[in-house]
């Protein structure tokens, strides 16, 4: 076994997992995790998605886990720069530390808006557990949060807020939800849904200032000169791969390092997973940035066996899911346009499939409360099994019978 030493720099998803990977595949050499957040590594998904006690913070492992597992985990250690040459990293006070291999694994940050306010006090973001935690805090005293931005994290606050009877109010730039990520006929879904849950949304809302009163946000103003009064704002626009490291260091960047073969950067030593990337896709030309769970993990098994030099993975259907108060979404493939889409639903209940298929082969599924539609289109994505498309949208049949005989 490799007695190689590998450097991971980010010590959330991506990289926690590949630490632990590279030891469970019998890795020998010194595994060096460096994360800046002084936290145990821990689990975002859920700081968007419950706001009831403190059940939103979750060690991704326990901190005895290091120490047996022998991994040395840095926390609090900011890497500046990188030396590819002299395969070294620079951390925050000069120290200097080499590598054999090194993965950068530095995640993304929450996208902000610059328009004039953006700074007042009540102007959240929503990246991490100190982003949670003052969310929280601010949310227990508030009576009307704006969230700008109606993308699967802005929609899973403003379930979770409206459910503690906080008045909410999403305010979307396009014309319709999700509509970076989703199909039109699963955002007008989603949109009624949120709607029942006593969400106001606005589409076509540009935010060009948010009004302070006191130093603290009062409201936000539109570029049709609609002001809309609130307490407190969350800004939910997407996420910016931390990418600057590995530019400096002469990487191939392109709004992500450029990953291929299938986690290795343009430097032979040196990977990248998880959000900082900009992945090969199947079905998809130029890669792509997937920012979910699923794609972290799946990258940290193949940086794994590409520096343990065993036999790669097999390609995973990308996936991730979203919790928006009683709703669980599943979403799997690549929702582009082109395919024709097919709603699979019951007129009586919440739980619905929109399924994307082009030549009798499904592409995609976005899924709500279906799990069983979800894990045979899954199936269906990954084989390439052809499938009937008149039992698509027929509920009473299960879409595991839609597979051509
Ligand atoms: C609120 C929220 C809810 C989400 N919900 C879901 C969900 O329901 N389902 C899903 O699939 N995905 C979800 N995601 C996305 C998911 O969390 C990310 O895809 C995942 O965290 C990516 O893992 P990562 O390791 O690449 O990045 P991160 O988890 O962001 O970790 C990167 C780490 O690197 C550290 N770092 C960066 N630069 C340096 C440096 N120079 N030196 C040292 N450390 C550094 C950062 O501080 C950070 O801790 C959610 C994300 C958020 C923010």
């Amino acid at each position: 076994m490799s007695r190689a030493k590998v450097v991971i720099v980010g010590a959330g998803h991506a990289g926690t997992a590949l630490a632990g990977l590279l030891r469970q595949g019998g890795h020998r050499g010194e595994i060096v995790l460096f994360g800046e957040e002084h936290d145990l590594p821990y689990q975002r998904p859920p700081l968007s998605k419950k706001f009831g006690g403190d059940d939103f913070e979750h060690a991704l492992r326990p901190a005895e886990f290091f120490v047996e597992q022998a991994i040395t985990w840095c926390p609090g250690d900011r890497v500046t720069s990188l030396d590819p040459a002299r395969k070294r990293i620079a951390l925050d006070g000069g120290r200097a530390v080499d590598y054999d291999f090194l993965v950068l694994a530095t995640g993304a940050r929450a996208r902000r808006l610059t328009v004039p306010g953006a700074r007042a006090e009540g102007v959240l973001g929503l990246r991490t557990l100190g982003d949670a935690r003052r969310l929280r805090a601010m949310l227990a005293g508030a009576r009307k949060l704006a969230i700008v931005g109606g993308g699967y994290i802005g929609l899973e606050v403003a379930a979770a807020a409206g459910v503690m009877g906080v008045e909410v109010t999403v305010l979307e730039r396009e014309s319709r939800l999700l509509a970076r990520v989703a199909s039109k006929p699963f955002a007008a879904r989603m949109t009624e849904y949120h709607r029942s849950l006593n969400t106001t949304i606005v589409t076509g809302a540009q935010v060009v200032r948010f009004h302070e009163r006191d130093g603290r946000v009062a409201g936000v103003g539109l570029a049709d000169g609609q002001l809309l009064g609130c307490d407190l704002a969350l800004v939910g626009v997407g996420a910016v791969p931390r990418d600057e490291l590995a530019a400096a260091a002469g990487l191939t960047c392109d709004n992500g390092i450029v990953v291929g073969d299938p986690t290795r950067t343009s430097d032979a030593s040196i990977f990248a997973i998880g959000d900082v990337t900009r992945r090969p896709v199947p079905g998809l030309a130029g890669g792509h940035r997937l920012e979910s769970i699923p794609s972290a993990t799946e990258q940290a098994r193949q940086a794994c066996a590409a520096i343990l030099g065993t036999a790669p993975p097999r390609p995973e259907v990308p996936w991730f899911w979203s919790d928006q108060h009683e709703l669980n979404l599943k979403i799997a493939g690549v929702v582009r346009p082109g395919p024709v889409v097919t709603v699979r639903a019951r007129p009586s209940s919440p739980s619905f499939s929109v399924l994307h298929h082009e030549n009798n082969m499904l592409t995609a599924i976005e899924s709500v409360n279906a799990p069983a539609d979800f894990m045979a289109a899954r199936k269906f994505i990954a084989t390439g099994q052809r499938i009937d498309p008149a039992i698509l949208a027929d509920p009473e049949k299960p879409l595991r019978a839609a597979a051509a005989a």
